[in-house]
């Protein structure tokens, strides 16, 4: 069975989605090819199921890609207000949980539901448990299952990333994208757990739950937000955000005490220079059972000035070195994926070859925790609808 369309665009997530409404509401004939049994899979279990679909405060600067100019023309063209213009048009109701991140006040179900009334109005032919066994260009396009060829001149990639196999996640993309000669950047898990040496390990992971503010930095990067000890290493928003940044061997460093000056009390003479009284001031800023482990594992070599400030320093200065991470398991995105310099920043077609795009995490453009890898999403999904 043959089926021809204006554009297929593989992957029925949150890029190709926006795609395909835009595209749809331009007049096209468009099918998405989803090989799942539903739509939208990530999007459901995202934000703790209340989906954290975009940030106020969205800028270039919160993506990490290896052209940091690439993102600007989509992002200025789909902005956070633009899809807080849909999520009002349907009447979803949603909240500023913090830090600008814009979550559903009931449910992330609400956000796909959206999208597929936003489908079914463009008249967007949806194709489920659709599984790709070849892709192949003559004179235009065509996609083959088992039992079905689709044509189209236009083909979009949006398959998505490594991240969270069990629900999906393939390689499919990025082999797409070398079948027809395109350069992928490394990819690697981002905004994932870091894992702790045996040594670290057993100093620390018995503290598992125990969490604190800190500033995470790697890399000359910094994030002030909560760090979890969990039972393999560290996670929390400031661990996940730094672990983008990090590659083995490198040190993370850890400020535990950001804007404290943790041996202020000893300028006083009266204070006594003891493990108790640093103990104490340790446990205003941190968890009790942190301080405690922390400063038995860091006592000061002696109580003079220098060695206190010498504790001091390390305390805002906390070196680790992570064995690795938790992998694409646990990771909320892939970093790396097809190069920027292949597209057309404002479009997401090949430069190459005329008529493939690829939109969302595939492309080498990762952003920070808090709404931004949506509003990616939604934004490259736009610019490429719209130059269909
Ligand atoms: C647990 C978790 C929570 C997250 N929470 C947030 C959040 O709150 N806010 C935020 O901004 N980001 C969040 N993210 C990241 C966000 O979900 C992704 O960046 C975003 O979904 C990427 O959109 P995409 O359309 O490119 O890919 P996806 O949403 O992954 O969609 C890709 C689609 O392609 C399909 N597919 C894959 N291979 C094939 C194939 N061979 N043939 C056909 N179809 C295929 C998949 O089944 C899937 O439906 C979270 C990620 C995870 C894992």
């Amino acid at each position: 069975m043959i089926h021809s369309f204006d554009a297929l665009i593989l992957g029925g997530g949150a890029a190709g989605l926006m795609c395909a409404i835009e595209a749809g509401k331009r007049q096209r004939r468009v099918a998405v090819l989803e090989h799942a049994d539903r739509l939208g899979k990530k999007i459901l279990i995202s934000g703790g199921g209340r989906c954290n679909f975009t940030n106020l405060h969205c800028r270039p600067d919160n993506f990490l890609s290896s052209n940091p100019h690439f993102a600007k023309s989509a992002l200025a063209r789909y902005t956070p207000a633009d899809f807080i213009a849909l999520v009002e048009k349907h009447r979803i109701p949603y909240h500023e949980k913090t830090l600008g991140q814009l979550f559903c006040d009931h449910s992330a179900r609400d956000i796909l539901g959206m999208l597929e009334e936003e489908c079914r109005a463009a008249g967007v032919i949806i194709f489920l448990n659709t599984e790709i066994r070849e892709v192949s260009r003559t004179t235009a396009f065509v996609a083959r299952t088992a039992g079905a060829e689709f044509r189209a001149p236009v083909l979009v990639v949006a398959t998505g990333g490594l991240s969270i196999p069990k629900i999906g996640a393939t390689s499919f993309g990025y082999d797409l994208a070398r079948q027809f000669g395109l350069m992928i950047r490394e990819t690697r898990p981002g905004l994932v757990p870091l894992v702790l040496d045996a040594d670290d390990r057993s100093r620390y992971c018995d503290l598992s739950g125990v969490s604190a503010e800190v500033i995470a930095s790697c890399n000359g990067h910094q994030f002030r937000e909560k760090m979890l000890i969990t039972h393999r290493g560290l996670s929390g928003p400031a661990i996940l955000q730094i672990s983008s940044y990090w590659k083995a061997p490198h040190q993370i460093r850890i400020d535990l005490a950001p804007s404290a000056e943790l041996t202020a009390v000893f300028h006083n003479p009266k204070t006594p220079r003891n493990l108790t009284a640093l103990r104490s001031e340790f446990r205003k800023i941190l968890p009790a059972r942190f301080a405690d482990r922390w400063l038995d594992l860091h006592a000061p070599a002696s109580w003079t000035n220098p060695a206190l400030a010498a504790i001091e320093r390390q305390a805002h200065a906390w070196a680790i070195t992570p064995a690795g991470t938790e992998g694409f398991e646990k990771a909320e995105v892939t970093c790396g994926g097809v190069d920027t310099d292949e597209l057309s920043a404002k479009t997401m077609e090949s430069r190459k070859l005329p008529g493939l795009f690829f939109v969302g995490e595939v492309v080498d453009v990762t952003g920070h925790l808090g709404g931004f890898n949506f509003q990616w999403a939604w934004a490259s999904g736009a610019a490429a609808g719209r130059a269909l």
